[in-house]
């Protein structure tokens, strides 16, 4: 079934022109690979489907919410309960440990630190960074931070979750094994996961590749 659908979406920052028209269906269980060069709007269009940034023009539609319509709060929430987010910098709060940065979207939704921490460490063991729940984030590599973020996305059980180059500071087998648990969650529980990369191998496990060009999305490929 359709998640989210965007429409003719264009976004300009001054006289830089981000997206040009862009469109794009997720359905639940789909991973999709967002590819193309440096500066085609690739994060400017994941940031418009997450209600992040407000295009200047065209729609968002989640399920049956007009994205772009909906108010501050109303995408707070949306954020807060439907979505979960691995990007590329300031992703961990450096003042708390591992296990709290993951257990941090339940304890705001009101989760008791006890459970919160509890589905916080089985998330950190599913990752293979279990023995890092009591460091700071500037105490581990950057590798382990980034696993440390996916888990931390992965905890509230998001039916969307968005990721930029997720696997980008992790080698191959940590990034398969990412790659491997986005595909358990999408087969699993009908997760959506929109996902900016680089790499072909790690395009390899989406189920569709998107190339975004100049702001609009230009080729696709594959099927589901
Ligand atoms: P990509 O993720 O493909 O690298 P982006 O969506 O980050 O592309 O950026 C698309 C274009 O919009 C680039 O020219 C970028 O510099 C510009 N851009 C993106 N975000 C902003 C912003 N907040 N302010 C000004 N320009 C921006
Ligand atoms: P990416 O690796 O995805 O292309 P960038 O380094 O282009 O990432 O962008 C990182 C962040 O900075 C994004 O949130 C983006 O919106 C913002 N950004 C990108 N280009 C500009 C810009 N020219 N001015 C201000 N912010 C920008």
């Amino acid at each position: 079934s359709l998640l989210l659908s965007a429409r003719d979406l264009r976004k300009t920052y001054g006289s830089t022109v981000a997206l040009n028209g862009a469109d794009l269906d997720v359905s639940a269980g789909e991973i999709v690979a967002v590819m193309g060069p440096s500066g085609s709007g690739k994060s400017t269009l994941m940031h418009c489907l997450a209600g992040i940034v407000r295009p200047d023009s065209g729609r968002v539609l989640y399920r049956d919410l007009d994205v772009t319509a909906a108010s501050d709060s109303e995408r707070s929430a949306l954020r807060r309960g439907e979505f979960g987010f691995v990007f590329q910098f300031g992703q961990l709060v450096p003042e708390l440990t591992c296990v709290e940065n993951v257990a941090l979207p339940l304890r705001m939704e009101g989760v008791k630190r006890e459970e919160a921490e509890r589905r916080a460490q089985s998330w950190l063991e599913r990752l293979d960074v279990a023995d890092m729940a009591r460091k700071r984030p500037g105490r581990i590599s950057g590798g382990q931070g980034q696993r440390v973020a996916v888990a931390r996305a992965l905890v509230t059980e998001p039916r969307v979750v968005f990721a930029d180059e997720p696997t980008g500071a992790l080698d191959s087998l940590n990034g398969e094994m990412v790659m491997r648990l986005f595909t358990h969650c999408a087969e699993e529980f009908g997760t959506a996961v929109v996902l900016v990369t680089h790499e072909p191998s790690v395009a390899a496990y989406s189920h569709r590749e998107v190339v975004v060009r100049d702001g609009s999305i230009r080729t696709t490929a594959g099927t589901l």
